[in-house]
């Protein structure tokens, strides 16, 4: 994910605070990193913008709904991984793995073997 998307991502996220995080100190914290994080120069600010989305659990429930847009933690910052999404066949479920495993994962809803999502 390049930087220019993490800032679509990130903008889009702050519209939907007010649905997403409830808590009013919460959601003021996450809307004033966001705002730094975004405030940063061109080239500088993908990684605050990842460390802020990762901060709070209700956006990374929203991020995890998302299957088009992926924020997992990158080792190298110009290459931006995305990482593995593996989906429950009821769809009900869905979790993201940092690199891809051959074990077997299973939904926690209904203990079906999760597919791994292609794209
Ligand atoms: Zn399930």
């Amino acid at each position: 994910m390049t930087e220019e998307e993490l800032r679509g991502l990130a903008e889009q996220i702050r519209a939907e605070l007010p649905a997403l995080i409830h808590d009013l100190h919460e959601r003021t914290r996450v809307e004033r990193d966001l705002a730094q994080a975004l405030g940063r120069p061109s080239g500088t600010a993908a990684e605050a913008l990842k460390a802020t989305l990762r901060s709070n659990e209700a956006i990374q429930e929203r991020l995890e709904d998302d299957h088009d847009r992926i924020v997992v933690q990158a080792g190298d910052p110009t290459a931006a991984l995305i990482g593995v999404l593996y989906i429950c066949p009821k769809q009900d479920y869905s979790v993201v793995r940092e690199v891809p495993t051959d074990e077997v994962q299973l939904c926690p809803h209904d203990g079906s073997v999760l597919d791994r999502y292609q794209g």
